[in-house]
């Protein structure tokens, strides 16, 4: 039956060695049987930017993304806030699509709406500054005109500062909010929701204003390796 795959939060690198073979693997069987495959963000544990493609641990990625366009599987990706600066020389090199978050879809007949998922986590205060910080185009224009290795010695440190304040929080308000959720549903008039993220894999429904919606929040690659499969008929977690 023509389908299309959801995933994200893969968070590829070069010292995820498990992650990066479910992924070959994932490549190589159940994407290509795949009308789409959408990349809901965090597909790479960090992106420094589009000069860094040639390292040979990207190379490989990009190699294996490439390799769905000659089975006729589309390929779209979405930035996700590790992988923020992918741009369009890496999409050229994986003949993917960037699109826009969120991005509203036609999906067999059920309209869907794509998102990375982090937008909606607005009780985290703190994380939204800085978010809003980052996709400032004056914001990322100052940081990509830094030597490569500078970036990523920055986000290095950035990863650690995150890895530190996630363990001091409140695991709840790093969730989405009941209301973000429900604002962004009425936005686009009431369509499926589908996001990552939040590392929470699951299927809930929201009643906004009279209407039923279905929320899938796809997993993190780091503890259960999964893609959502939707058709005509609707969606489930497939793992592999
Ligand atoms: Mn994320």
């Amino acid at each position: 039956m023509p389908h299309t795959l959801f995933i994200s939060d893969l968070h590829l690198g070069a010292d995820q060695a498990h992650s990066f073979a479910a992924f070959r693997r994932f490549i190589a069987t159940l994407a290509p049987q795949a009308e789409a495959l959408y990349i809901l963000g965090d597909l790479f544990e960090y992106w420094a930017g589009d000069d860094d493609l040639d390292d040979e641990f990207h190379a490989q990625v990009i190699a294996a993304l490439c390799s769905l366009a000659a089975h006729g599987t589309k390929l779209y990706v979405l930035h996700g806030n590790r992988d923020l600066l992918m741009g369009d020389a890496l999409a050229r090199a994986c003949h993917a699509k960037l699109l826009n978050d969120p991005t509203l879809l036609h999906l067999y007949g059920t309209t869907t709406l794509i998102t990375h998922g982090d937008m909606l986590c607005t009780d985290d205060v703190e994380y939204q500054n800085f978010r809003a910080q980052v996709h400032e185009p004056e914001f990322q224009k100052n940081f990509l005109a830094q030597p490569l290795s500078a970036r990523k010695a920055y986000i290095e440190q950035l990863r650690q500062h995150s890895m530190v304040a996630k363990q001091n929080k409140d695991s709840a308000i790093m969730d989405v909010n009941d209301d973000a959720v429900a604002a962004l549903l009425r936005e686009y008039h009431y369509p499926r929701l589908i996001h990552g993220h939040t590392h929470r894999p699951d299927r809930h429904e929201h009643i906004v204003d009279g209407h039923r919606c279905e929320r899938w929040v796809l997993g993190d690659w780091d503890r259960q390796v999964s893609a959502l499969r939707c058709d005509a008929q609707g969606c489930h977690s497939v793992r592999f």
